[in-house]
């Protein structure tokens, strides 16, 4: 994927390039310096999948979590962001989810960020139109994301979402409708948004 190491430094120079659902798991985290369990899996496996080595996952997670203290960090957290690169417990080397498991299992609740935006924003699509304005997709783009995610075209709506974001911050590619494959995991979703902006 990025070429050379990834650092706790990049991630946020990386976000942009992102798929919804991390945007959204990035952005609360900057927020509200806190992730719940559910996005701590979900958002950290992503991580790991751009290639953020596991010394550097632990520096980026405790510079998020700022609200609490080292020791607070290493008792309830460092554990589970070792476990994740295996290195804890069974030393299972974990791959980042896919989009099919994301939008069906371990649904959010209350509080939690994880899962996929277009399955979990809810049904009646304001708040995908509003993230999809807000993104600046035009009102027309907006309403057939919207209307994908109504026929629960979950990936499909995302994969429209890349082609309306991420190509058009690479003019030259602007227009070549076919050639995005439908976005079936959200790293792939990284590595064509990164091999867009590298050229
Ligand atoms: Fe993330 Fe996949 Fe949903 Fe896109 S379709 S927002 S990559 S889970």
């Amino acid at each position: 994927s990025v070429k050379g190491k990834v650092t706790a430094g990049d991630v946020d120079n990386l976000a942009p390039l992102m798929p919804l659902c991390m945007k959204e798991m990035h952005s609360h985290l900057q927020k509200e310096n806190h992730l719940r369990h559910g996005g701590r899996m979900q958002f950290g496996l992503f991580l790991k999948g751009i290639g953020l080595p596991i010394e550097e996952a632990l520096v980026f997670w405790r510079q998020s979590f700022s609200k609490i203290t080292d020791d607070q960090f290493a008792k309830n957290y460092a554990y589970n962001i070792r476990h994740n690169y295996g290195l804890e417990g069974k030393r299972v080397d974990y791959s980042p989810y896919n989009c099919m498991r994301i939008i069906t299992s371990n649904q959010p609740g209350p509080g939690d960020h994880h899962g996929c935006p277009f399955r979990h924003m809810g049904r009646d699509g304001e708040r995908i139109r509003a993230r999809m304005l807000a993104d600046g997709l035009s009102e027309s783009d907006a309403q057939e994301v919207v209307n994908l995610v109504a026929g629960q075209h979950y990936q499909i709506a995302c994969t429209k979402h890349f082609e309306l974001s991420q190509k058009a911050r690479t003019p030259q590619e602007t227009g070549s409708a076919g050639g995005v494959r439908t976005i079936e995991h959200p790293n792939q979703y990284f590595d064509q948004a990164y091999r867009l902006r590298e050229g």
